[in-house]
């Protein structure tokens, strides 16, 4: 058994880039000694396959959610389906969802319309959210602050803001997910936030296939990667690594609600 026990918090498994290795992939991170991973779904379609892929691993959960690029083709019947999979055993959280106004798939309006509509599902089913931002910072917020005294907390996945924003994420009670990213040497902000914010409030992820850490920028990312993650932030706080491990893997287990017996890591 490994020495370690990482948590993957968000990591696309049932992507096109794993078709034809999934099941060596995820062999591949057990070794790396991941223990919990969280398969995040982006669309109806994959987030029954990330279910799916969930109900074969004991230490694999996932999410229902549609992405912010897709949210022009949400209608009622896959808000409706969406729904339908928050009550699986399997499913921990509503995600991801959010906003993203850097590439812009789908108009601001229109975004922001059905990202309202998943929170209002998210309370209904007292499920946390995984939430993505991108160049949308300020609308995010505005949103969040609404529901406010509602939503029962969640993530801000891929985190890649400043302290001073961070610190505003957590007094609405989301916790701050740092990916790869946090490895880039000119990742200098970011570090400086990942330094400076309370460690229980930190989780880490791959966001696998994409975002690889430094070592293995440029190729695919798989969820044993998230061990780079980790030796950075360890680095930052000046802590050991298997400290660091254990900290966000117990971060993770509490952002999502996952009872640390329901895993099947025996560590
Ligand atoms: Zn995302
Ligand atoms: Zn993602």
């Amino acid at each position: 058994m490994c020495a370690l026990q990482l948590a993957d918090a968000h990591a696309h498994l049932d992507m096109p880039e794993y078709a034809a290795d999934q099941a060596h992939v995820i062999e591949q991170a057990w070794r790396a000694g991941v223990g919990l991973i969280i398969n995040v779904g982006i669309s109806l379609k994959n987030s029954r396959q990330v279910i799916a892929t969930a109900e074969k691993h004991p230490w694999i959960f996932a999410t229902a959610g549609v992405h912010p690029h897709g949210a022009a083709g949400v209608d009622e019947d896959i808000l409706a389906g969406i729904g339908e999979l928050l009550s699986h055993p399997k499913v921990i959280a509503l995600g991801e969802i959010g906003l993203d106004f850097y590439r812009h798939r789908s108009p601001a309006a229109v975004q922001e319309h059905w990202f309202r509509r998943f929170l209002d599902l998210a309370v209904l089913h007292r499920k946390p959210v995984v939430i993505h931002t991108r160049d949308a910072t300020a609308a995010t917020l505005g949103i969040l602050r609404e529901f406010r005294q509602k939503l029962g907390g969640g993530v801000m996945h891929c985190f890649s803001g400043t302290y001073d924003e961070a610190r505003v994420f957590l007094d609405l009670g989301m916790d701050i997910s740092f990916s790869g990213v946090l490895t880039y040497p000119n990742a200098k902000p970011l570090q400086d936030a990942a330094r400076r914010l309370p460690l229980d409030r930190i989780l880490i992820e791959t966001d696998a296939p994409y975002l690889s850490p430094q070592p293995r920028r440029g190729r695919r990312n798989e969820p044993g990667y998230v061990r780079f993650t980790a030796q950075t932030l360890a680095e930052l706080h000046n802590l050991p690594l298997a400290q660091i491990a254990r900290q966000t893997w117990n971060n993770t287990c509490r952002s999502f609600g996952i009872n640390k017996l329901q895993t099947g890591n025996s560590l």
